[in-house]
């Protein structure tokens, strides 16, 4: 029955011919599948795509809430680009004053500073991250909240049931295409690619369609710590910095003066470093071409601090460079509302918000000025902004929900990213309970409430 179900949804993407040739190996429409690809994974109340830090909180919220979830995750671990893309550090919990950032992405933040023994206990601002202790925090809170996680399995195709509603998941992984059914489905993959290629609309970079900088992290190991610790800050907004004499130079052409750097751990360091320009990240040939040159960056910068401070970096080499490119912007799907700048100007408080955020304005485009709040400001992120128009089953977490190019210069970072996820695994239970799987239609008010009751933070 599963069996017949699946070849039926595929010979609705075109992929299937006719049932009854296949027998061992499936003949397609000019294709072959191996057999064991034909099957339906059914039964599943929530499936979360992407594993990044929107997709986790996600995930475990919804498996708190009680509904069967499933997590898939296109590489192998968990994290997105705070483990896997190796950025070196959490932007700021805090407003200035208090932390902000409360629930699941507190329990996440604390339990991730235990892999960081050298920072102090009670700093909250751009503490730095270990990447791989990172990934075993998200590892054991998935699964201690009853998520199955599938890893090396990518979204490849979405299976409506009618235009606003999802019906399956077409995923690919050694298993050949697997359609995985759910009754709500959340769009954790940063670049928005479920809710996307469900048929929702979504903006890209700014009205000419040019996206923020993307950058591919990296670290160094053998470095001097003492060195490392008690030279010049390397950080390019200090004018001091030897990175501004390195890019002066013209030595080192891939270079630029975003120098971000954190140690990591005894003698490393990790960088979020260099920009590439207006890179397609839903175009897979730019991305390829985007890793190439990201590792020629790393080079050319390991280079020009080696001559600049031999001390510190004379012995070091580069360790490793992240599997997954630094992304910062790609589609934005459009929801009930779009948080836009002048919401984030205006400090706005919603009566449907399901969070805060305070992170500045720090949209990485040349010529761009960086606005930030001052101490104990912060503006509410509605829910409206988690359900996108026109799908009835499927919410956005992360990066991918719905904003304004500019304020996405704010939401997009990770602190935000974990509480929208908080909020739209455990939406996507209560529209289970309350509203046949309409997002749209759930009590918000309840959803307040539990948030609340899980300890995160709004007005
Ligand atoms: C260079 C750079 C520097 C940054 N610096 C900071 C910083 O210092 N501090 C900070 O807090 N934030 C920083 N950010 C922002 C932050 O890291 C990201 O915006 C945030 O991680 C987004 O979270 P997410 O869960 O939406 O998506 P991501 O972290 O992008 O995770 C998405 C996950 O989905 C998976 N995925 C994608 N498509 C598919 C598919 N089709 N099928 C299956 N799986 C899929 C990916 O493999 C990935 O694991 C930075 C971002 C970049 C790019």
């Amino acid at each position: 029955m599963r069996r017949r179900n699946f070849i039926k949804n595929m010979g609705a993407l075109g992929l299937v011919s006719t049932v009854s040739s296949l027998p061992a190996i499936n003949k397609t429409s000019g294709y072959t599948l191996p057999k064991s690809s034909i099957k339906v994974e059914d039964g599943w109340d929530v499936i979360v795509v992407g594993g990044g830090p929107g997709g986790c909180t996600a995930a475990i919220s919804a498996a708190r809430e009680g509904a069967k979830t499933l997590l898939i995750e296109g590489m192998g671990q968990l994290g997105g680009m705070g483990t896997t893309g190796m950025i070196p550090a959490w932007c700021p919990f805090s407003d200035g004053e208090k932390i902000i950032y409360r629930g699941l992405a507190e329990k996440i933040f604390i339990e991730s500073k235990k892999g960081v023994a050298h920072e102090k206990k009670d700093r909250l601002d751009w503490v730095s991250i270990n990447p791989e202790y990172l990934m075993t925090v998200y590892d054991q809170m998935v699964t201690e909240a009853g998520v199955k996680v599938l890893f090396f399995s990518r979204l490849a195709s979405v299976k409506m049931k009618a235009n606003d509603t999802v019906d399956a998941l077409v995923i690919a992984n050694k298993s050949g295409l697997t359609a995985f059914k759910a009754k709500v489905y959340i769009d954790a993959t940063g670049d928005g690619d479920l809710a996307a290629w469900a048929g929702a609309t979504f903006k890209k970079g700014d009205e000419n369609g040019v996206v923020q900088s993307s950058t591919l992290c990296f670290s160094f190991a053998n470095v001097d710590t003492y060195n490392y610790v008690n030279g010049p800050t390397l950080h390019g907004g200090n004018a001091n910095s030897p990175i501004h004499e390195a890019v002066k130079s013209g030595k080192y052409p891939l270079i630029d003066s975003h120098f971000c750097n954190n140690l990591i751990g005894p003698n490393v360091v990790q960088f979020n470093a260099g920009h590439i320009v207006n890179m397609d990240s839903t175009d897979p040939w730019a991305v390829s071409e985007a890793m190439i040159k990201g590792r020629n960056i790393a080079q050319q910068y390991l280079q020009a601090m080696k001559d600049l401070q031999p001390k510190t970096f004379g012995s070091a080499f580069i360790v490793k460079t992240g599997s997954l490119l630094g992304v910062r912007d790609s589609r934005r799907i459009e929801g009930d509302y779009i948080f836009t700048v002048d919401d984030w100007l205006q400090r706005r408080t919603f009566e449907d918000e399901i969070g805060r955020n305070s992170y500045y304005l720090d949209v990485h485009k040349a010529g761009h000025k960086s606005i930030h709040y001052k101490k104990g400001e912060s503006h509410g992120i509605p829910y409206r902004c988690l359900t996108p128009k026109g799908l009835k089953n499927v919410l956005t977490a992360g990066r991918c929900i719905s904003t304004d190019e500019e304020a996405f210069g704010s939401l997009r970072v990770m602190p935000p990213c974990l509480v929208t996820g908080e909020a739209a695994g455990m939406a996507a239970q209560h529209a289970i309970k309350q509203s046949d799987n309409d997002v749209h239609k759930i009590d918000v008010h309840y959803l307040r409430k539990r948030l609340k009751e899980e300890n995160q933070y709004f007005l």
